[in-house]
């Protein structure tokens, strides 16, 4: 990745003999491969780059959208709530542009899974192409299809829902997850957030959790250390709920 004033992001694959050109001049690849992470470049017009490698952050800004995707903030919390680490093998609804799909992808590793549905086809094309582009998609099973038909999967470790009526698919939900199984679901609104709590103790849930992640930058100027002027103050409500094992009703 090189970085222009150390913000602007231009990620690339490097290639022998190719050539970068920016709006600040260009750039041989061959003259960016083998060369140190943190190292500056300068364009044939004198102007600097910096090379970092990307992070998951960084991707994921990059990444093609036609859907609102979830952001970089939210996922970090989700990955945590759902323990998102190699080897698991995780379900989500529905796909979008693949954002979460591919912090998904990128946390569980080799060894792991991303079972991932949409039902629209050219939301799953354009999932497909966003995780090919990262070098992610041998990680991801794609599926079109809309989970209100019933999924496959079982025993599955987490379940991430980012669809509108999340409560239509709890059922589907619960046959999926493993026994004290983590649910997690991004809405928008905070009625939806209530109407989805009632449903869930309804469906064999419970350990539930509503959270919003404010996430504040600050200029990093040590004399004038102060917030940024705008922030993105709103993006979802997050709910999570573990898949409990109710006990039969007692038969007279
Ligand atoms: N989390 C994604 C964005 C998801 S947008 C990201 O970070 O990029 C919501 C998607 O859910 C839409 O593409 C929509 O087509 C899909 N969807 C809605 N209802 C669905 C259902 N019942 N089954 C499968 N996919 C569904």
């Amino acid at each position: 990745m090189l970085l222009l004033d150390q913000t602007k992001r231009m990620i690339l694959r490097l290639e022998e003999g190719k050539l970068l050109q920016t709006h600040k001049g260009m750039i041989q690849h061959d003259d960016i491969i083998g060369i140190p992470w943190g190292s500056e470049i300068l364009s044939h017009l004198g102007i600097t780059f910096t090379i970092v490698d990307p992070s998951l952050r960084d991707v994921l800004l990059e990444i093609r959208r036609k859907t609102q995707i979830i952001f970089p903030k939210d996922i970090g919390y989700i990955l945590l709530r759902l323990s998102v680490a190699p080897g698991k093998r995780v379900v989500e609804a529905g796909s979008g542009s693949g954002a979460l799909t591919t912090a998904f992808a990128w946390m569980v590793g080799s060894t792991g899974k991303v079972i991932s549905y949409e039902r629209r086809e050219d939301m799953l094309d354009l999932a497909k192409e966003n995780l090919n582009l990262i070098g992610l998609a041998d990680r991801v099973e794609f599926h079109l299809a809309d989970i209100y038909e019933g999924i496959e999967e079982e025993n599955v470790d987490a379940f991430f829902l980012d669809l509108p009526f999340p409560q239509k698919y709890l059922g589907t939900v619960k046959n999926t997850l493993v026994n004290g199984g983590v649910l997690g679901c991004i809405l928008p609104t905070t009625n939806q957030v209530s109407e989805l709590l009632l449903a869930l103790e309804n469906h064999g849930f419970g350990v539930i959790e509503v959270a919003e992640i404010i996430l504040r930058f600050y200029k990093p100027v040590p004399a004038r250390l102060r917030p940024t002027d705008r922030m993105v103050s709103h993006t979802g409500y997050l709910v999570f709920a573990r898949s409990l094992v109710v006990p039969e009703p007692p038969s007279v």
